[in-house]
């Protein structure tokens, strides 16, 4: 499994971090973005945090771009609100680590993610999941409860506040299990020194976007499943 991001320690006046655990045990953190990238397709997410496989296209060149601004890690406080960026977040319970594009911290103390998306103002569950999560790390960093965030939409220079319901908070919940279930099938793939199995194909109109379309060939890889679904009811096998 592809190691997850590393995590440095800062704090502010106004904030001072916990130490990070220690997850030299058995159990890997998940990173925050394969929950965005599982949502999205579990067999690009494996492509990405299994198999170590990742290419660029103008999707992704450009939102490195909307993220270049956050990812220098640092803080600014104006009219009472302190911003930090890049913060490094965890959770051991859920074995989560990652980092917040933005965490404001309120004057009452309130803690508000903020993540930073290419598209225009447009709800999508895959990136919801993967806030709610940065609210599951911040609610078990500092015993405080994170009831929202925002998506920043720069296509449109808008924010949308996400509530972190009870259904998100589960669907968030489910998919960092699914995740843990796939990566320690890939561990004892490894093991055994055999190829992990890959979540198959499912084609949809948004692989014409993704970056990995050449390294999957969905067309093909469907065209292939079907055939072997075929032979398996034909040989009963
Ligand atoms: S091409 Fe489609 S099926 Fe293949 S990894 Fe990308 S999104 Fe998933």
């Amino acid at each position: 499994m592809k190691a997850g991001p590393s995590v440095r320690v800062v704090s502010d006046r106004h904030l001072t971090l916990p130490s990070p655990p220690n997850w030299g045990g058995e159990r890997e953190p998940i990173p925050l973005s394969a929950i965005n990238q599982y949502l999205f397709c579990p067999r690009r997410a494996a492509f990405i945090h299994i198999e170590g496989v990742f290419k660029d296209n103008e999707h992704t060149l450009c939102g490195n771009i909307v993220h270049q601004h956050s990812d220098l890690a640092g803080y600014e406080v104006a009219k009472g609100v302190t911003v930090l960026r890049a913060l490094p977040v965890w959770c051991e319970r859920l074995g989560l680590s990652g980092k917040c594009d933005l965490v404001e911290r309120r004057p009452d103390g309130a803690l508000y993610p903020v993540e930073f998306k290419l598209g225009k103002r447009r709800r999508w569950e895959n990136d919801d999941a993967q806030l709610c999560a940065q609210a599951l790390c911040l609610e078990e960093m500092f015993g405080i409860p994170v009831p929202r965030g925002a998506i920043f939409h720069a296509s449109s220079k808008r924010r949308r506040e996400v509530v972190f319901t009870p259904e998100l908070r589960a669907l968030t919940e489910r998919v960092i299990a699914d995740l843990h279930a796939l990566f320690l099938e890939s561990e004892i793939a490894n093991r055994r020194s055999e190829l992990p199995r890959l979540p198959p194909v499912v084609w949809k109109p948004a692989c014409a976007e993704c970056s990995l379309y050449e390294t999957c060939m969905p067309r093909a890889s469907v065209g292939k499943d079907r055939a072997e679904r075929l032979a398996r009811a034909i040989f009963q096998i």
